[in-house]
C-alpha cells in the first residue's frame, strides 16, 4: 500500500474507512480460504494423531520429492547441482544433508532463483517480510500454498482453543490503520469481511489502549490476537481501568512470550494466553495446544536444530520447505532459536513433535563474557523490579545498555538489583541503565526484549554444528 494511499484513507471518516478495510479484507478472505478449505482442515485435523513412524515415513517420502523437483526445476539448485556435477563431486540428491544451509541473504539477493520453473505458470502473488533486519524479503506465492497456510492456522491456531475465523476477533498488528501522529480515536477499524477488528499497534499509550479495549469490548470480540508486547499494553490498560473483559483465549505472534508477559496477560484477560511461532517464509511454524505444549507442524517443512549450546541442545532453528512448492527453500537458516525437540508425548494426545520453546531470533540472543548464549533474560526480571517495560542492547561481551521505562520506586536501589541480575546471568560486564519514555519499536511495530549487536565473529562458532533431526 503506498503511503499517498494511506494518507488518503486516514483522512476517510470511519464508516468508509471500513468500507475500504472490507473491500481489503474481502480480496484476502478470497485468497485465503476457497471450497477446498474444509477437506484440507480435517486432513490436517486427522494426521495430528497419525503414530509418529507414520508421520516420518511420510515426511521422508515429501522431502526426497521436494529435493528432487528442486535441484531439476528451481534455478539457484539446478545451477548448484551443474556446477557440482562440472567439479566431479558426486552426492545423492535426495539426502537433506548433501545439500548447503541457505541464508535470508541468498534469497534477498535473487528471490526469483528460487521459484519453481513449473509455478510460473500459475498467477503468484508476492509477500513481503517486515524487513526487521533490512531489505525486505521478497516471497512468492501461489493460491493453492495460501489455502494450505490458512487451512493449518484455522486448525492449530484457531481450531485448539475452540474459535473460528467465524468469530469476531480482534488483532493488535503493525498495519497503518491510523496516522503515525493521530491522537484521538479511532486507532482501530472494523473489518467485516474478516470479522475483525484491527488495532493498531503504534497507537497503545495507556489512554488510547484503553479506548481500542473499549472498543474490543463494544464489538464483542471472543478472541484476540497480536504481539505479546502489544497485548500487555493492552492489558495493563484493562486491568487499571477494572474492565470486565473476559475473550476465550489471547493469541500471541510473531514475537517470544515471555512468563511475565503470559502471567499480565492471564490475568488481565482472566483467560488461556497461546503462543505461536511462524514466519513468512513459510517453512516451519509451531503452536501452543490446551496443555500449554509448543507442537511443531510438520506439514510446514523438515526441521533441522544447528546446535550452538551443546549443554541445552538447543539451537538455531533450520528448516526446509515441504508446504509451498512453489518457492521451496532448502536447509534455510531462519534466524531463529529454540528447542530442544522433546520426546515425551503429549498430555493432549496429538502426536505432534515438541519444541521446548522458540527463544527468539538469533540476534535476539544475549551473550556471557566467555560467548555462551544466554537467550532471553525474563529470569533476570522476576525479582518484582518496578519497570514498566525494558530492552537489552548488547554492545560487546563486556558491556550491556538497558532501556527502562520506568515505574514508581525505580531508584538506585532497584538499578543496582537489576544490574546484579544482569550480572549473575551474563558475568561481570558492565552495565548501563538508561531511563526513557518508551522503547522505540522496530519495523511492523515489533517489540525486541533483547537486541544484540555484537558482530558475527563473537556470536556463533558455526564449525561447530551438527544437526538434529525432528
Ligand atoms: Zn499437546
Amino acid at each position: 500500500m503506498t503511503r499517498k494511499f494511506l494518507e488518503l484513507y486516514w483522512r476517510l471518516p470511519p464508516a468508509l474507512q471500513t468500507v475500504a478495510a472490507g473491500a481489503y479484507g474481502w480480496r484476502l478472505a478470497r485468497r485465503r480460504y476457497g471450497p477446498e478449505t474444509e477437506d484440507l482442515i480435517a486432513e490436517m485435523r486427522e494426521a495430528e494423531r497419525l503414530a509418529p513412524s507414520a508421520r516420518d515415513a511420510r515426511q521422508g517420502e515429501q522431502l526426497a520429492e521436494t529435493l528432487w523437483r528442486a535441484a531439476r526445476s528451481v534455478p539457484y539448485y539446478r545451477e548448484l547441482w551443474a556446477r557440482r556435477r562440472a567439479r566431479g563431486v558426486r552426492l545423492p540428491v535426495e539426502r537433506l544433508e548433501s545439500w548447503p544451509l541457505l541464508t535470508k541473504q541468498e534469497v534477498r539477493a535473487q528471490p526469483e532463483a528460487f521459484v519453481d520453473d513449473d509455478a510460473w505458470r500459475r498467477s503468484l502473488s508476492v509477500e513481503r517480510t517486515s524487513g526487521t533486519t533490512g531489505t525486505p524479503l521478497r516471497l512468492y506465492r501461489s493460491r493453492r500454498t495460501l489455502r494450505a497456510r490458512y487451512a493449518l492456522y484455522e486448525v492449530r491456531h484457531r481450531g485448539w482453543y475452540g474459535v473460528s475465523r467465524q468469530d469476531r476477533w480482534a488483532m493488535l498488528g503493525g498495519r497503518l490503520v491510523a496516522g503515525p501522529g493521530a491522537q484521538e480515536p479511532p486507532y482501530w477499524v472494523w473489518n467485516p469481511s474478516l470479522r475483525q477488528l484491527y488495532v493498531s499497534s503504534y497507537h497503545l499509550r495507556p489512554d488510547q489502549a484503553l479506548r481500542s479495549a473499549r472498543e474490543i469490548v463494544r464489538r464483542e470480540c471472543r478472541y484476540l490476537w497480536g504481539y505479546p508486547s502489544s497485548l500487555t499494553e493492552l492489558a495493563r490498560a484493562v486491568e487499571g481501568a477494572g474492565l470486565g473483559y473476559s475473550p476465550e483465549v489471547v493469541i500471541t505472534n510473531a514475537e517470544p512470550l515471555s512468563q511475565e508477559q503470559r502471567a499480565l496477560i492471564e490475568r488481565a484477560f482472566r483467560a488461556p494466553c497461546r503462543e505461536t511461532y511462524g514466519m513468512v517464509e513459510l517453512v516451519a511454524g509451531a503452536g501452543e495446544c490446551e496443555a500449554g505444549t509448543l507442537h511443531v507442524f510438520p506439514e510446514l517443512g523438515r526441521l533441522e536444530l544447528l546446535e550452538d549450546d551443546f549443554a541445552s541442545a538447543a539451537g538455531e532453528i533450520v528448516a526446509t520447505s515441504l508446504l509451498d512448492a512453489d518457492m521451496p527453500l532448502i536447509r534455510y537458516r531462519t534466524g531463529d532459536f529454540g528447542g530442544p525437540l522433546l520426546p515425551e508425548p503429549c498430555p493432549c494426545g496429538r502426536t505432534l513433535p515438541v519444541l521446548a520453546r522458540v527463544q527468539g531470533r538469533q540476534d535476539d540472543l544475549l551473550r556471557a563474557r566467555d560467548g555462551r548464549p544466554v537467550g532471553r533474560l525474563d529470569p533476570a526480571f522476576k525479582d518484582d523490579l518496578p519497570i514498566v517495560e525494558c530492552q537489552i542492547v548488547q554492545e560487546s561481551l563486556e558491556r550491556v545498555r538497558v532501556l527502562v521505562v520506568p515505574a514508581h520506586g525505580f531508584d538506585a536501589a532497584a538499578q543496582r538489583r537489576l544490574a546484579g541480575a544482569l550480572r549473575d546471568r551474563l558475568g561481570d560486564l558492565e552495565v548501563v541503565i538508561e531511563c526513557v519514555i518508551r522503547i522505540p519499536r522496530g519495523p511492523n511495530g515489533k517489540f525486541r526484549a533483547c537486541v544484540s549487536t555484537l558482530p558475527p565473529s563473537e556470536g556463533l562458532a558455526k564449525e561447530a554444528v551438527c544437526s538434529s533431526r525432528f
